[in-house]
């Protein structure tokens, strides 16, 4: 029997070509010239993640065999006693995305052969449409569409709308203030426009992002109805998942949910009982690609699609490995996709290419994608932006704390 390959050094590398905070691990091994990259980016809170991969799992890891991913996850987990929380799953997430780019390669492989083999060439994506009136959006929608695009999400003045320097309570403290009622109407005026004006061959998605008490949430998702929306996106924070029963009852707008989760508890129950119609994780956040497969399996037998979480704040590794589980899942539903600038792709050569709507991937074996780290030292990391982060500092007119 050949001798096992085994991990030699596991590395942090922080990296923000974008002014967003990147984390890549990068797992070596015995094997000269072999390694894999993962993503474990949390951008908010990259250094915990940094410390959790140096102080924690590194000495954990040297010496396991690559070709154990399973066990290495398993254990990983467990090692902490505590788990399922954002930072360790994301550092468990960028060995764990390492590891199955590492299986590829020396399979010789790309990684979506290794989870059983394309079920499409390519997958679809849907990009983001803002703008500060609804003939914005309309002339956004527009754009998207003459670039092929077949899904667009469309918001109004950003997460939640935006309100006024003279409609806020004197001396309201710094944050990003909207009004959730101002916004659920504007929000039903965006999607009368648009289906109006460009009708209805072009399907559109919208993300709450949480910012509704859970039965304007309700009333939203009703009021949307008759626009035929794709999916529905985020409509209810984490804490209130109880509320998608009382949507099911009321509206047949179909409901996407996951980003924010981070522990299997969260999901079964919704996806057994049926009552979400995406599952929309952060694939990073939720431990990487060996619970995501796991999580898209379990969705197939409830006809639950996938949607994994593709913004910004996902590095290109993170990318890759969605289109790799977006490619090899029978029940892939739709992927987000934020449309990477040219200093990312120099950083991450093997960014999946975006052409005519749809998203495909390199036929290099692992995940296909590798980073210049010479040029990714140039862009380091801010922490000073992680602390008064205004946009996760949401509030509403009167000055009041909300859900970001
Ligand atoms: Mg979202």
């Amino acid at each position: 029997m050949s001798k096992p390959v085994t991990i030699t050094d596991v590395k942090v590398i922080l990296t923000a070509p974008e002014g967003i905070n990147l984390v890549v691990i990068k797992v070596e091994t015995s094997e000269p010239g072999l390694y894999g990259l993962g993503c474990g980016t949390f951008t908010q809170r990259y250094l915990t993640v940094a410390t959790a991969v140096n102080d924690y799992l590194r000495d954990f890891l040297i010496g396991k065999d690559v070709a154990n991913i399973e066990d290495i996850w398993q254990t990983s987990q467990v090692h902490s006693s505590w788990r399922n929380g954002p930072s360790l799953n994301n550092a468990l997430s960028g060995v764990d995305m390492a590891l199955w780019d590492i299986a590829g390669k020396r399979a010789g492989m790309p990684v979506y052969d290794l989870l059983g083999g394309k079920t499409r060439e390519a997958a679809a994506v849907y990009r983001h449409a803002d703008g500060k009136d609804v003939h914005e959006v309309e002339d956004n929608v527009r754009k998207f569409m003459d670039q092929g695009l077949l899904y667009i999400r469309c918001q109004m003045g950003g997460y939640g709308g935006r309100v006024s320097e003279l409609s806020r309570a004197e001396n309201t403290p710094p944050g990003s203030y909207f009004d959730p009622h101002q916004y659920a109407r504007d929000t039903v005026k965006v999607f009368e426009h648009v289906r109006s004006t460009i009708g209805n061959d072009i399907e559109l998605l919208h993300d709450v992002h949480e910012r509704l008490a859970p039965i304007e949430a309700v009333r939203l998702s009703k009021n949307l109805q008759k626009y035929r929306l794709f999916f529905l996106e985020d409509a209810l924070a984490p804490e209130q998942v109880e509320w998608f029963k009382i949507m099911r009852q009321q509206s047949t707008t179909p409901v996407a949910m996951g980003e924010l989760f981070v522990n299997p508890q969260e999901w079964l129950h919704l996806i057994s009982n049926r009552l979400i119609d995406f599952i929309r994780c952060h694939i990073s956040t939720i431990g990487g690609i060996t619970p995501a497969k796991k999580l898209a399996h379990y969705c197939e037998g409830f006809s639950v699609r996938t949607a994994w979480h593709g913004p910004g704040d996902v590095s290109p590794v993170g990318h890759a490995a969605n289109l790799h589980l977006d490619l090899s899942s029978a029940n892939f539903g739709v992927q987000e996709w934020y449309g990477p600038s040219d200093v990312i792709r120099e950083v991450f050569p093997g960014t999946p290419e975006l052409r005519r709507g749809y998203l495909y991937p390199n036929s290099n074996p692992g995940l296909g994608i590798d980073i210049d780290e010479r040029l990714a030292a140039k862009f380091p990391c801010d922490n000073s932006k992680s602390v008064p982060n205004m946009w996760t500092t949401a509030r509403t007119r009167d000055g009041a704390s909300a859900r970001p």
